[in-house]
């Protein structure tokens, strides 16, 4: 039988049962792990989907950046063109339509574009999943990052991500995970990440997680259709875009989305019409699972059954994915 994702995340979902069982052993919440914080100097990236044009800058900046080759999807081995995350991309720009597509950043007759990468969880699940510790999330700025030397192959992380991010390379003789690790490489040389870099229109946006968020709040108080400055690749880069602000839904993806992001979200058109699970709790999975695992068993417990409550939280995050094709609107690469 072939193995998917998808395939997998069934097969292991059904072993949810036992943690299902131990569920009903809940421990005391003065014994529960809380959500890990967000660094004190972390940093992120802002994506607004209102001022994203879908030119996929960001995808061409992402592929050069990280040495990752062209995927063709259409057989003419000419053009990159990747429909979604995959073993051979880091970052892709999905567009809503909806209607007649007239009014961008609108549900109704609408369309709105969606940048899909690693969200650099402020708590994990794939590396509270990784058995070797391949997955890390760096105390300095909360970067998760990959290590491909450290990796055995065993795909809990895919398993285990709530936003279907990690990608296994199932066609490559060595196939490693992946995934953005926000160009680390970049950042150590002083650079910012390449998709912040190549964007024209600040859609994408580098900064610190407080500055970001400052950000944020400036947008949500300005008043739809005024004229407002948003800068380009970074927030101090003094290089601005003009535009008139957009009406945004309430909701700043990835502030407590399961237990939050550092790669946040802003969009006029709601959530689950662009290809990312809504409803998700406020409480990472990695502390609940962390949590069943240090207070019920001290340690012991085996680390399927573990895993088995970071799949059974993916598993609902797919479904929600893939329920979003039944909602109106459709989602493309
Ligand atoms: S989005 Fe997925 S791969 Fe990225 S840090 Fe979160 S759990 Fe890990
Ligand atoms: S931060 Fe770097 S690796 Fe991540 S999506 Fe942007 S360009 Fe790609
Ligand atoms: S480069 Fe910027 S405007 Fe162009 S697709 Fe990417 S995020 Fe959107």
């Amino acid at each position: 039988m072939t193995i998917t994702r998808r395939n997998f995340l069934r097969q292991a979902a059904g072993g949810t049962a036992a943690a299902a069982a131990c569920a009903t052993l809940a421990p005391s919440p003065a014994e529960a792990r809380d959500n890990l914080k967000v660094p004190e100097k972390a940093i992120g990236l802002l994506y607004d989907s209102t001022l994203c044009i879908g030119c996929k800058a960001c995808m061409s900046g992402c592929k050069d950046a990280n040495n990752l080759p062209l995927e063709d999807t259409i057989g003419e081995k000419l053009w990159d063109t990747p429909l979604e995350l995959s073993g051979k991309t880091y970052t892709v720009i999905k567009i809503y339509q909806h209607g007649t597509m007239a009014n961008k950043d609108k549900a109704e007759n609408g369309f709105a574009h969606i940048k899909r990468q690693c969200l650099h969880c402020v708590d994990p699940s794939c590396v509270s999943a990784c058995p070797v510790s391949a997955m890390q999330k760096r105390p300095e700025d909360g970067v998760v990052t990959y290590n491909k030397d450290a990796c055995i192959g065993c795909r809990y992380c895919v398993a285990a991500c709530p936003f279907g991010v990690p990608q296994f390379q199932y066609d490559t003789p060595k196939p490693e995970i992946a995934k953005c690790q926000l160009c680390k490489h970049r950042l150590a040389e002083g650079k910012i990440p390449a998709c912040a870099e190549q964007c024209p229109t600040g859609a994408t946006l580098f900064g610190t997680h407080q500055a970001l968020s400052a950000e944020i709040a400036r947008r949500k108080a300005m008043k739809p259709g005024e004229p407002n400055l948003f800068p380009r690749r970074t927030i101090d880069s003094g290089d601005n875009h003009e535009k008139a602000a957009a009406e945004y839904v309430d909701h700043v993806y990835g502030e407590k989305d399961a237990g939050g992001t550092q790669v946040r979200y802003l969009s006029g058109v709601p959530f689950d019409k662009l290809a990312l699970p809504v409803g998700l709790p406020e409480r990472s999975y990695a502390a609940d699972s962390e949590t069943l695992q240090t207070t019920l068993y001290g340690g012991l417990i085996l680390p399927g059954i573990a895993l088995a409550g970071l799949v059974a939280a993916a598993w609902r995050g797919s479904k929600t994915h893939h329920d979003d094709d039944d909602q109106g609107g459709q989602n493309h690469g």
